[in-house]
C-alpha cells in the first residue's frame, strides 16, 4: 500500500468517526433532527461494502417539517438585502474551501469516486456559491417594454420553497450546483440527497448553519425517493423541483408533481456520441475520448459512451483506444494514482456486469474489459465493446458505468444519424478540423450540449441540460435564476387613456 494511500486513509478515518458515533441525521429548521420514526438506513462504502453510518431514513413527517420550516423562512429570505445575501453566499464558499480536505475524503469514501477527482469537489462547490453570490444583486432586473400609453416592466422574484433532489455520482458538487442558484435568487431549500451516497449533504447544511444561513433556508433530509423523495415532490408548499437523477425518475417526478401543478427541472440520463472524423487531430481526440468515459468511474451523465469513429482510421484509432484503455488504473479510491475506483453499489456492478453478458450474447467483440477487476468488490474493469451497431442494447442504453461502445461510421451523414440515434439527447463531442464541418454537425446534434474539439469544460454561464429523454430546462448562469424564479410583468398608465366602458 502506498504512503500516501496509507496517509488517505488514516485522515478518512478521523473525519468518518463522527458518522460512524451516531445515525446521521437529517438537518430541518437549522438544526439536526431525527426521523420521528427512529428508522434508520445504512449508507456503506463501495469500497468494501462495509456500513459507513446509519443515516435517518425521512417519510412524509420530516419532508413535512422541512417543507413547513423552509415556508416558514422564504419571506424574509426572500427579502434579506441583496449586498448580505452576496457576503452569506461567500463566507459559504470561504467555509466549504475550508473544509475541502474532510469534503474530498468523505465523498471519496462515501461515493467510490478517486481522490484525484474528489480533490477539486469542494473547489468547484465553493466556486458555485461564489459565481451565484456575484449573480444574486442583479437576479431580480428586469426589463423596460415601453408601449405608447402605458409603461411595461418586468422583474423577477423568487418562486418559493423549492426541493432539490440529486443522485449519488459527484453528490457534493451537483448539491451546490442546485443549492446555489436557488439561494442566491431567494428561495428556500429542501434537499433530499441520493441514499447510496449521502454524507456529504449533511457536511454541506452544516457548513451553511455555521456561515449563518437563517434557519429554515436550507433543509436536508434524507431517505429513499420512493418515500423521502416522493413525499417532497407532491407536498403543497414546495414550488419547484429540481432534479439530477436518470429518466425512469424524472418521469415519475413528473406524475407525482402534476396534482400540485410545480414547475420542474429534470437533468436526466445519457448515453452521449463523440464523433472522431478522420481529419481531426488524433491525439488530442484519443486523450479527450479516454478521460470523457474512464473519468469519475464512468457514473457521469455527460460521459462519451458511444464512439462513432470514421471507418478510414476505425482500426488504428481503436487499436490506440485499446492500448490505453488497458493500461488505466484500477483500485483504491484513496490512491492518488488511481483512475477508476469502485462502483457505486454492487446492485450497479450487476447491472454495468449484466452489460458484459449482453454484449458477448449481442457478438459484440469485447476488445478490453468486460469482467470484474482483480480488486474484487465493486471494481470493474474499463471496457471496450468494439464492432457495436447503434440499434444494439449495449448502444442505446444508459450503462453508467467505465464502459466505451464503438461503432464506426462511413460519413457525415451517418454519422449524425448514428449520433442522433438513440432516446437520449444531453451532450454531444465533435472532433474535426473541418470548420464548416464543425458548426453544420453542431447545429444537426439533437442535444443540449456541443463540445467541438474539446472534453467537457465547464463554464458556469452557460446552459446545462438536455433534450429528448435526457430531460428538460437549463440551468448555470442566468437560466438557473430563470427556474428559480417567476417573471412577474407590471403594466402602469402614463395618463389617462380611453378605458373601455360597459354597462354605461
Ligand atoms: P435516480 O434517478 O435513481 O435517483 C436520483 C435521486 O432521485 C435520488 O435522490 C433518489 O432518491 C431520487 N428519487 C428516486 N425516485 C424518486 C421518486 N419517485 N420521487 C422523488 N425522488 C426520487 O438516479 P441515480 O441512480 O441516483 O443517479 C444516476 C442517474 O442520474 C443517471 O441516469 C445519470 O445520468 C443521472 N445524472 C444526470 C445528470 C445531469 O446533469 N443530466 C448528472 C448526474 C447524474
Amino acid at each position: 500500500m502506498s504512503e500516501r494511500l496509507n496517509a488517505n486513509l488514516a485522515k478518512a478515518q478521523q473525519y468518518l468517526a463522527r458518522f460512524r458515533r451516531a445515525a446521521v441525521p437529517h438537518f430541518i429548521d437549522g438544526a439536526p433532527r431525527a426521523s420521528e420514526s427512529g428508522e434508520t438506513f445504512a449508507t456503506r462504502s463501495p469500497i468494501d461494502n462495509e456500513s459507513l453510518a446509519s443515516v435517518a431514513a425521512g417519510g412524509a413527517a420530516e419532508v413535512a417539517a422541512a417543507a413547513t420550516a423552509a415556508q416558514r423562512a422564504f419571506p424574509a429570505w426572500r427579502d434579506f438585502p441583496n449586498d448580505k445575501r452576496r457576503s452569506l453566499l461567500h463566507a459559504i464558499a470561504d467555509a466549504i474551501e475550508g473544509r475541502a480536505e474532510e469534503i474530498a475524503l468523505v465523498e471519496s469514501v462515501d461515493s467510490g469516486q478517486p481522490i484525484r477527482f474528489m480533490a477539486a469537489a469542494a473547489k468547484r462547490g465553493a466556486e458555485n456559491f461564489r459565481f451565484f453570490a456575484d449573480k444574486a444583486p442583479e437576479a431580480r432586473n428586469g426589463l423596460s417594454l415601453p408601449a405608447r400609453e402605458h409603461v411595461n416592466y418586468t422583474l423577477r422574484q423568487p418562486i418559493g420553497p423549492v426541493a432539490a433532489i440529486t443522485p449519488w455520482n459527484t453528490p457534493f458538487m451537483l448539491s451546490t450546483w442546485k443549492i446555489a442558484p436557488a439561494l442566491a435568487a431567494g428561495c428556500t431549500v429542501v434537499h433530499k440527497p441520493a441514499e447510496w451516497s449521502p454524507l456529504t449533504a449533511t457536511l454541506l447544511a452544516e457548513i451553511c448553519c455555521a456561515a449563518g444561513l437563517p434557519a429554515g433556508v436550507l433543509n436536508t433530509v434524507h431517505g429513499y425517493g420512493e418515500t423521502a423523495g416522493r413525499a417532497l415532490t407532491e407536498h403543497e408548499a414546495i414550488k419547484a423541483v429540481a432534479l439530477v437523477g436518470g429518466s425512469a425518475t424524472g418521469s415519475r417526478i413528473m406524475e407525482q408533481a402534476a396534482p400540485t401543478l410545480k414547475r420542474l427541472h429534470l437533468e436526466l440520463g445519457g448515453k452521449n456520441p463523440v464523433v472522431v472524423f478522420e481529419d481531426a487531430d488524433l491525439d488530442r481526440a484519443l486523450d479527450a475520448v479516454v478521460f470523457m468515459i474512464y473519468s469519475l468511474n464512468g457514473e457521469r451523465c455527460t460521459s462519451s459512451s458511444r464512439l462513432l469513429v470514421q471507418q478510414s482510421i476505425h482500426d488504428e484509432f481503436l487499436e490506440r483506444l485499446a492500448a490505453r484503455v488497458a493500461k488505466i488504473k484500477v483500485g483504491h479510491p484513496l490512491d492518488p494514482d488511481t483512475e477508476i475506483g469502485p462502483l457505486i453499489h454492487p446492485d450497479h456492478v450487476d447491472k454495468v456486469l449484466g452489460y458484459f453478458a449482453l454484449a458477448r450474447n449481442e457478438h459484440v467483440d469485447v476488445r478490453v474489459g468486460g469482467a470484474k477487476a482483480a480488486a474484487g468488490g465493486n471494481y470493474v474493469l474499463p471496457t471496450v465493446f468494439a464492432g457495436a451497431r447503434n440499434e444494439l442494447r449495449v448502444a442505446q442504453e444508459e450503462i453508467f458505468g467505465p464502459v466505451l461502445t464503438v461503432i464506426p461510421f462511413a460519413d457525415e451523414q451517418e454519422a449524425l444519424a448514428l449520433a442522433n440515434g438513440v432516446r437520449y439527447g444531453l451532450a454531444g463531442y465533435l472532433w474535426t478540423n473541418d470548420v464548416g464541418r464543425a458548426h453544420r454537425f453542431a447545429q444537426k446534434l439533437d442535444v443540449g450540449m456541443v463540445w467541438v474539439n474539446s472534453e467537457n469544460n465547464r463554464h458556469l454561464p452557460t446552459p446545462f441540460g438536455g433534450m429528448k429523454a435526457s430531460g428538460m430546462g437549463r440551468d448555470g448562469g442566468d437560466y438557473s435564476f430563470d427556474f428559480y424564479m417567476e417573471t412577474k410583468n407590471i403594466c402602469v398608465a402614463l395618463g389617462l387613456h380611453k378605458v373601455p366602458t360597459l354597462g354605461r
